[in-house]
This record gives C-alpha cells, sequence and structure tokens, in this order.
C-alpha cells in the first residue's frame, strides 16, 4: 500500500519562526516557561508561514505550545554525540539522570517545549505573536506552534520526580548605582521587574554556588546586569545587583 520508509532515519524541517526576547544569551534564562513574567518575548513568523490565515482563531486561546530548536547547545549533543545522563541543575549539577528525565537542553534532536502565555497578535506585516513568560533566547528558531488545551493538558496531580514544585527563589537587591541607571531609562520598572525575576531563580551555575565573591554577568534586553552573591546575617543568600552596564 505504501512506499513510505517504515522508519525514516531522518526529517527535515523549516522552522515557522523565530523568536526575538529579552534574553541574548543563554545564561541567566529562567529554566522553565512562566518563571519570569516580566520577560517580553514575540515570535515573528517567517514566509511562507507569515500568512494571517494560518493564525485565524489562534486569538481566543490564552496559551500556546511552541517546540523550537535548542540551537544554541553543542551540535555535539544532537544524534551523533549525545550522552544518556544529564546533570540538571535542579540536583545540585551532581547528580545524573537519564536525559529523557530530564529537560535539558542536551539531547539528541535538540528539540525543546514550552507552554507560553500568548498577549497579542499583530498581522499587519506578515504576523508577530506577543508572548509573556517565554523561556527562549532571542533567535531561537521555533518549529510549531500548538494551542494548549487546559482540559485536556492541565495536570495539577502529575508526579514530577526530581523537580516535584516550582525551583526556590532567592531575595534580590539592587546597588544605588545599579538603581540610578534604572531610573533614567524608559523601561527602568519593567527591567527591575525582570533583573529580580530572574536572579531570583539564582543563574548561577550549580556548582559555583558558595564561592561569594565572584562576579557573575546576566545579559537583558541591551545591558549587561553584573551581580554577586551576599549572606545576610542570618546566613541566607542574596543576590546584589552591583551595576548595571548599557550597551
Ligand atoms: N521549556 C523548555 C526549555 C527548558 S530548558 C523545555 O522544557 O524544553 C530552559 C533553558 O533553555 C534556559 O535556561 C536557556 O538557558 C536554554 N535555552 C533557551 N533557548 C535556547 C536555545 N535557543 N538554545 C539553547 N538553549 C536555550
Amino acid at each position: 500500500m505504501t512506499d513510505q520508509p517504515a522508519s525514516p532515519e531522518a526529517f527535515a524541517m523549516t522552522p515557522i519562526g523565530v523568536i526575538e526576547s529579552d534574553f541574548p544569551d543563554k545564561f541567566g534564562i529562567p529554566r522553565q516557561p512562566g518563571l519570569a513574567d516580566a520577560a517580553r518575548a514575540s515570535l515573528v513568523l517567517t514566509p511562507p508561514f507569515d500568512d494571517p490565515l494560518a493564525v485565524r482563531g489562534l486569538e481566543a486561546f490564552s496559551h500556546l505550545w511552541l517546540t523550537f530548536v535548542f540551537h544554541l547547545s553543542p551540535e555535539q549533543a544532537g544524534p551523533e554525540r549525545w550522552t544518556p545522563l544529564v546533570r540538571p541543575p535542579r540536583l545540585g549539577g551532581n547528580a545524573r539522570v537519564g536525559v529523557f528525565a530530564s529537560r535539558s537542553t542536551h539531547r539528541p534532536n535538540r528539540l525543546g517545549l514550552s507552554l507560553v502565555e500568548l498577549l497579542d497578535i499583530d498581522t499587519a506585516r506578515g504576523v508577530r505573536l506577543t508572548l509573556r513568560g517565554a523561556d527562549l533566547v532571542s533567535g531561537t528558531p521555533v518549529l510549531d506552534l500548538k494551542p494548549y488545551l487546559p482540559w485536556a493538558e492541565a495536570r495539577p496531580e502529575a508526579r514530577a520526580g526530581f523537580a516535584p514544585e516550582a525551583p526556590p527563589t532567592l531575595a534580590v537587591s539592587l546597588a544605588p548605582e545599579a538603581e540610578a541607571v534604572l531610573a533614567r531609562r524608559p523601561d527602568g520598572d519593567s527591567l527591575r521587574e525582570l533583573i529580580r525575576q530572574v536572579l531570583a531563580q539564582d543563574p548561577r551555575p550549580a556548582y559555583r554556588r558558595g564561592a561569594e565573591e565572584r562576579l557573575y554577568g546576566v545579559r537583558l534586553r541591551d545591558v549587561d546586569v553584573r551581580f554577586q552573591a551576599r549572606s545576610d546575617a542570618a546566613g541566607e543568600t542574596r543576590l546584589e545587583v552591583v551595576e548595571i552596564v548599557e550597551a
């Protein structure tokens, strides 16, 4: 009946669009969607998929699934050279679990899956979807999008292994020098919110935590946010933004 091979060895896929987001780099992006609502992102559909007809009716849905490629993950994680065990940051960066038991970006086909909120659809020139809560680096190629169906897909009773709940957050403070930069920016308030949400997730690599004196940098929008870990009197760790460097 069919001349299709039963199990094709490879699939060629064409992205339907590309992400433009507040995250120019991988480092610092929250490890799941929805953890930094202040993060702005758009999905810009690329020709020939930028046809307004292709999104007709989508505006009636509040949330979308995005399937995308972790294009900045090393190719060596691809089908040729992947490793079956990964070290999730959630487990402190030492314990290993199977790659298919994780949301690691280092996986055979480098496919990512994110549930995001859809705020707006602009079809004036091409198609641009405004999203909230995306955990995607700017430039991420998107392979597909689908509306989210809560009656079928929301499973609050589900077991979630080593990640049973949202990760704990850290307190964040901003030095006066950092506040001064925000004060003169038109997007100062939303950038402050974004910085707070991103640092609260503790972007420091798990194995580095404890190296207090180290200065880290996270790029958000057009700025480099320099921060350091500090211990308060009770021994609680807090992240302090010591400087915001504008590009
Ligand atoms: N929700 C997705 C992503 C989880 S991993 C999923 O479960 O499949 C989230 C991490 O992916 C972020 O912390 C960010 O560092 C990384 N990331 C985002 N976009 C990426 C890209 N285009 N290439 C490689 N890594 C990316």
